[in-house]
């Protein structure tokens, strides 16, 4: 994945993190629970064992008179347990752990206030004598509104907590540790069959659904990477072996230009063979001009830049070609016959008149006299048909004619003024205008051409 260091986004991280918080929390919060609810349980606990002792105590002092109830309570031994008693106007009679000239009335106090109406009264407060939390439990214990009154010191939550300061710390610390160590091992889990995929084979790993689409595009692109390698690979093949082809296709002009230049040169043989010499180099010049013309224009439909197509007449352009063909084809004695249908195609002008010409061209060259050009519409299609008389093509070589360079008799495409590169343009031409060209075997045994159009 490529992004900018700093910005990069980890997974990894934020899935630790994100795991590691919502684990520490619930257990922090796992644990609060747990101190409130023991805590709650120890005081429920406080308050039923306070009540219980109000119970029997108060049981010790039924019928008797204040005096009395002092001296049962002094003999009276509570572990822990406050005792008080406390006339109805509120003066402390006996209490066994401060000094009652010290207290002052208590009618004031809450349990105190409560117990006469209701005999019991339990109430968790501070003490204002001993200063620390208390739970009291008050009960009337005669008529006259004495109330006997049993406390015990009771830790508040916060004092609860703080005994449990020290395990608590332990317990917090290991969640730490063991929540960091659970992400770890989990966030590791989670990535790594992330990280194990194989982006050479991206839809081979197993891994996560989710992910699937994402591998699935890889993968594509993968393919058509591969795919246009394999196809820059074959272009520049091609473009080496047709460069190396047309050096050697130049050399031998050159050879026979160089050749006859030198005899000229040095003055051999009478004037009627420099003449003839002359003519060679001419002939030469001519083959090597075509070479060059027809290596420029695939060179052309290679980059393919064409020109503008319009609406061209086929019929008309036709019988330009043969007209332009004609003093060749008359000196060798070839006939051109034609049948021509109106059609009209939407191509580049030129491109589709060289075409048309460099099948005409092939026809007179490779014919025995005799050649039709047909010109005809097969439903969606523009068909232009050249057929001959001459040898025609083996069954074999239909396809590979279309080649650069490819030639079935080189000794007559040379003798005849072929380059090797004419059908290899008509084919391309034919690609750059949406149509196709093949060849099969005429009425009259020779070569027949087929050049199919789009209808405009
Ligand atoms: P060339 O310049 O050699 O004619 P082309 O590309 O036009 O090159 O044609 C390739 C080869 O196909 C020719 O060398 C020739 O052997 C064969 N060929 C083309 N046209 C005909 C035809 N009408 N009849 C027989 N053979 C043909």
């Amino acid at each position: 994945m490529i992004a900018k260091a700093g910005k990069e986004n980890s997974l990894a991280a934020r899935l630790f993190v994100i795991l590691f918080a919502a684990m520490f929390l619930s257990f922090i919060a796992a644990t609060a629970l747990a101190a409130y609810v023991s805590w709650t349980a120890y005081e429920g606990d406080a308050e039923e064992r306070l009540t219980a002792q109000l119970e029997v105590v108060e049981g010790e002092l039924q019928g008797l008179d204040s005096k009395q109830m002092e001296e049962v309570l002094a003999r009276t031994h509570l572990a822990d347990t406050r005792i008080t008693l406390v006339a109805g106007d509120g003066t402390v009679l006996y209490d066994n752990m401060v000094d009652t000239r010290e207290m002052g009335s208590h009618a004031d106090r809450e349990e105190i206030r409560t117990a006469p109406d209701r005999g019991e009264a339990v109430v968790l407060r501070r003490s204002e004598t001993t200063g620390t939390d208390s739970l009291y439990a008050a009960s009337r214990v005669n008529p006259d509104g004495t109330v006997l009154r049993l406390a015990e010191s009771r830790a508040s939550l916060a004092y609860y907590l703080g005994g449990l300061l020290l395990p608590l710390s332990v317990a917090v610390l290991l969640a730490a540790l063991l929540s960091m160590l659970l992400s770890r091992v989990i966030t590791r889990r989670i990535t790594s069959p992330l990280l194990r995929v194989d982006l050479d084979a991206p839809l081979k790993s197993r891994t996560y659904r989710e992910i699937t689409p994402l591998l699935e595009r890889i993968d594509a692109q993968r393919v058509e990477l591969v795919r246009q390698n394999e196809q820059l690979a074959r272009a520049v093949e091609m473009r080496r072996e047709f460069t190396g082809n047309v050096s050697h296709e130049m050399k031998s002009p050159l050879q026979v230009i160089g050749g006859y230049a030198e005899l000229i040169e040095e003055g051999i043989g009478s004037p009627d063979d420099a003449r003839h010499f002359a003519g060679i180099i001419k002939s030469e010049t001519q083959s090597m001009r075509m070479l060059i013309d027809d290596v420029l224009t695939l060179s052309r439909l290679d980059e393919g830049a064409t020109n503008d197509a319009r609406a061209v007449d086929v019929a008309e352009l036709v019988l330009r070609v043969v007209g332009r063909l004609s003093s060749v084809a008359a000196a060798s004695g070839v006939e051109i016959a034609v049948d021509l249908r109106e059609c009209s195609v939407c191509c580049e002008e030129a491109l589709l008149e060289q075409a048309v010409y460099n099948l005409v061209d092939n026809a007179v060259r490779y014919g025995d006299g005799r050649v039709e050009v047909t010109v005809g519409r097969d439903g969606e299609k523009v068909a232009i048909a050249v057929s001959d008389d001459g040898e025609g093509i083996p069954v074999d070589q239909r396809e590979r004619v279309f080649e650069r360079f490819y030639r079935v008799d080189a000794s007559r495409s040379r003798s005849t003024g072929g380059t090797g590169l004419g059908l290899a343009i008509v084919k391309h031409a034919a690609d750059a205008m949406g149509g196709r060209v093949f060849v099969g075997e005429s009425d009259m045994g020779g070569a027949a051409f087929t050049l199919e159009l789009p209808v405009q």
